[in-house]
């Protein structure tokens, strides 16, 4: 994979259809050029399918906060030009010789990562998420540690065919897309923490990976409280489920609710006092931070006392966002989105920041052919 010359501004480039130098699949994509660029039409290559490949056509590809952080280089990591996009669902269109698992026409999804050094202790442990060396589906290397990786703003991907999840079939596509980032980001905690039905869970932010937190929390049978510093969310967090919704504005709620969860996941994008909501666990209670704003101070007395953890938590591991997949498939659990075309893309990022979306952007990706 090898990206062509520059930005092509202001025209979609050419349909992902043709193949240019040997070997390789040009392809349409919308990429930023630096951290202050707005997102713009771009041409990447694709490799053709290896042994162990599979060629997707993407249909739909999630908006998460993550791709916002890395566009702007919050996250002081970013390298340029960068192709945003890792909640992707597409339909297998070719697969490599040895391919086994796969085939053409299948529907598929791929999340945050597209390849691991599958030698160190965490892939070994199966936890590849947490892999020392991995290989980010963007603003990311391949195994090969040169050819950079561009993701799912862009009408096809080629990827081993082990980090590819199978989606199950009757959920819609576009409801589907943000399992792959938002899913598995708030399935995850829940379950390695051991979060069961009765369980008084608060889920802190009603953003793309909040509202998929309480419908998950939910589905596996826990009281689910949803602390927003947006008013105007209750209606909805009850609609997407909620038992009980606490506006932080009013900040005598931290005076009322002193001790009374078991499991707090935070979700949160922007900087905020964690030692607030930290009192609102109970006794050995935990708290997940998967959100990843700048620094924020941490006080021992938020903990010490009543002996409660703060943890935090990454995607997940192939394996368990499979298992998730099928959990959302069987207790039908998707995404609320707003569908839009990759023409709106800078408008969704700047409405993603303030708090304007109900709940997760995808874009369509016919939009780009
Ligand atoms: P999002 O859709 O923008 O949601 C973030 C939510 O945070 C907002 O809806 C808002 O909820 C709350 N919020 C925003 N600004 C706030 C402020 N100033 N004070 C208090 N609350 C505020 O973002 P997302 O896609 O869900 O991502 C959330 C965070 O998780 C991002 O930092 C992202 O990078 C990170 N992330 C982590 C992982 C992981 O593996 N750990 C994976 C994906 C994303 P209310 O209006 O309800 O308060
Ligand atoms: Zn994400």
């Amino acid at each position: 994979m090898s990206v062509s010359s520059e930005v092509v501004g202001g025209t979609a480039v050419e349909s992902g259809v043709s193949t240019s130098a040997k070997g390789k699949l040009k392809t349409a994509a919308y990429a930023v050029a630096s951290a202050t660029s707005p997102v713009a039409p771009f041409s990447i290559e694709r490799r053709e399918p290896g042994p162990h490949d599979v060629l997707i056509d993407i249909l739909y590809c999630g908006v998460c906060h993550s791709d916002i952080h890395q566009a702007r280089n919050e996250w002081d990591n970013s390298t340029f030009p960068m192709v945003p996009g890792h909640e992707i669902v597409g339909k297998v269109s070719k697969v490599g010789s040895d391919v086994k698992k796969w085939k053409v026409g299948d529907t598929v999804g791929v999340g945050c990562f597209v390849d691991t050094d599958r030698t160190c202790n965490e892939c070994k442990a199966g936890e590849e998420q947490y892999c020392d060396n991995p290989s980010l589906t963007y603003n990311s290397y391949e195994q090969d540690r040169k050819t950079p990786t561009y993701g799912g703003y862009s009408t096809r991907i080629t990827v081993n065919e082990n980090y590819v999840l199978r989606i199950p079939e009757g959920l819609p596509l576009e409801g589907a897309a943000p399992l792959l980032c938002a899913g598995i980001t708030t399935y995850s905690p829940l379950i390695h923490f051991g979060v069961k039905a009765g369980d008084k869970v608060a889920v802190v932010g009603l953003g793309g990976l909040g509202h998929m937190g309480v419908k998950l929390a939910k589905a596996l049978g826990s009281h689910v409280t949803v602390l927003s510093h947006s008013p105007s969310k209750r209606e909805d967090a009850l609609r997407l489920g909620a038992d009980d919704f606490l506006a932080t504005k009013d900040t005598s709620v931290f005076e009322k609710n002193v001790g009374r969860f078991d499991f707090i996941l935070d979700t949160v994008s922007a900087e905020h006092d964690y030692n607030a909501y930290l009192n609102l666990l109970r006794r050995d209670g935990t708290m997940v931070l998967v959100g990843m704003p700048n620094p924020s101070p941490l006080s021992a007395g938020s903990l010490v006392p009543k002996r409660r953890r703060l943890a935090g938590s990454m995607i997940g591991s192939i394996r368990e966002t499979q298992e998730m997949l099928d959990f959302c498939g069987k207790h039908k659990v998707v995404s609320d989105v707003e569908v839009i075309p990759i023409q709106q893309i800078n408008e969704a990022h700047e409405r993603t920041v303030k708090g304007d979306v109900r709940y997760r952007f995808v874009i369509d990706i016919s939009s780009l052919k």
